[in-house]
């Protein structure tokens, strides 16, 4: 059952306490965040203000302490069990002993699901790894490795893509390539995505949305929605446009006055 009010993320009042010894950490406090279909959500915030357990909670890896975390009307459970989920986290977790094209289809294998090589090949042109389809993580660089583990979250056509700082080891060129490649792989393989950074060019770069959350314990501090056209290219990087809602979100993370006028003014 679909509710009405949900046709993308749908996350109301969600609260994770977490037990440490006798202790108990509140990681989110009431946190709120929704989407249109096929939006692309950034989470922006601090160190430690529970970015990751929103993700986690979303991916059924962590049961929630109260509230709602649902996408297109399902729980995260339902999401699994439907392989409606692609998940890609910082480490890109690849199995050592196995190649680039057997990595990429193992959610295939787990979902027992018929394995399409026309499919795989597609998949590893797609994000650029052709020629590399038989070597092991070990001969690659992180930022191919993660090439794979963002395949292999697509290898199953999720509706909903995961994504936890996937380009957040690797140096800022690289990382800024891999989200350009991101954009182009996300444009032709259009999922509702919720992704985890902490770089605020990229958040605007990316997003139809961004939301910052508030230190620990976590809960949205300010959604701001980024209003520039698509298909996003680099030199709108050089924009004013682009800029005022850099100064908008710094000042939203850090607490400092705008430099721009205009954009949230
Ligand atoms: P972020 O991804 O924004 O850096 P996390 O979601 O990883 O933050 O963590 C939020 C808070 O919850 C932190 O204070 C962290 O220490 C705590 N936390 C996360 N996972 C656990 C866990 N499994 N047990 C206890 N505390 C945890
Ligand atoms: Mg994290």
């Amino acid at each position: 059952m679909v509710p009405p009010t949900a046709p993308g993320i749908h996350i109301a009042g969600l609260v994770k306490k977490f037990k440490a010894g006798r202790r108990e950490v509140t990681a989110l406090d009431g946190v709120d965040i929704r989407s249109g279909e096929g939006e692309f959500v950034t989470l922006l915030g601090p160190s430690g203000c529970g970015k990751s357990t929103v993700l986690r909670i979303l991916a059924g890896l962590e049961p929630q302490t109260a509230g709602e975390a649902l996408v297109h009307g399902e729980t995260p459970r339902e999401m699994r069990r439907h392989d409606h989920l692609g998940i890609a986290f910082q480490e890109a977790a690849l199995l050592p002993w196995r190649s680039v094209r057997t990595n990429i289809r193992l959610p295939l294998e787990v979902a027992k699901k018929k394995v399409d090589d026309d499919t795989i090949q597609e998949l590893i042109d797609l994000v650029g790894l052709t020629g590399f389809e038989n070597a092991r993580p070990a001969q690659l660089s992180g930022g191919m490795r993660q090439r794979v583990a963002i395949a292999r979250a697509l290898v199953v056509l999720p509706k909903v893509l995961l994504l936890d700082e996937p380009f957040g080891a690797l140096d800022d060129m690289t990382r800024q390539n891999l989200n350009i490649e991101l954009l182009r792989i996300w444009t032709e393989r259009p999922a509702t995505t919720l992704m985890v950074t902490h770089g605020i060019s990229e958040a605007v770069f990316l997003s139809d949305t961004v939301v910052v959350m508030s230190p620990r314990p976590g809960r949205v501090q300010k959604v701001v929605e980024i209003d520039l056209p698509r298909p996003r290219t680099p030199e709108m990087m050089r924009t004013t446009a682009f800029h005022d809602y850099v100064d908008l979100l710094s000042a939203v993370l850090f607490g400092a006055a705008p430099l721009a006028s205009g954009v949230g003014a």
